[in-house]
């Protein structure tokens, strides 16, 4: 049973690393609280958005970008909050009909560009290869040799 249970664990990472080329596995479940809808960046292309009146172009390419508030600006970029939550009951008055990037949040994308997991976040990110596992494969290598060319 453990061997069966080791095995699926590779073959569940080598499926996540070199198909789907995810470095972590998300576990956890959404517990409401709203906390993600309130302080969003926005990614265009490679760059988070920091400048308002791009924004204001992109507004109508895209209809989640038209439910969002500017409410400041940070090193990372401008900070949205979405008009879709209810204040009150911390609730998405959208659920049923939210957008795809709000089905799947969060990824671990979020991290390439300095965004963080709010702590009371009911998801967590485990890496797929353990920091144990990767030194154990770097200390396996074989040692780099440098030649000194005599002159
Ligand atoms: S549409 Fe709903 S789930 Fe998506 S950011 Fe707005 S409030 Fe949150
Ligand atoms: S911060 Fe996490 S737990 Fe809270 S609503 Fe967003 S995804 Fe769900």
């Amino acid at each position: 049973m453990e061997k069966f249970k080791l095995a699926l664990k590779k073959l569940k990472a080598w499926y996540f690393t070199k198909i789907l080329r995810k470095t972590y596995y998300r576990v956890g479940s959404c517990n409401m609280c709203g906390r993600c809808c309130e302080k969003i960046y926005v990614k265009h292309g490679k760059h988070v958005i920091d400048d308002e009146d791009f924004f204001n172009k992109l507004k109508t390419m895209h209809n989640f970008y038209d439910g969002l508030t500017c409410i400041g600006k940070d090193e990372t970029g401008l900070i949205f909050r979405c008009n879709h939550l209810d204040q009150e009951t911390r609730k998405c008055k959208i659920h049923k009909k939210r957008e795809k990037i709000c089905r799947d949040y969060p990824q671990e994308e979020l991290f390439s560009f300095g965004g963080t997991m709010g702590e009371d976040c009911g998801y967590k990110f485990v890496p797929i290869i353990s920091f144990d596992e990767v030194m154990a494969k770097v200390s396996k290598a074989e040692p780099k040799t440098f030649e000194l060319m005599e002159e």
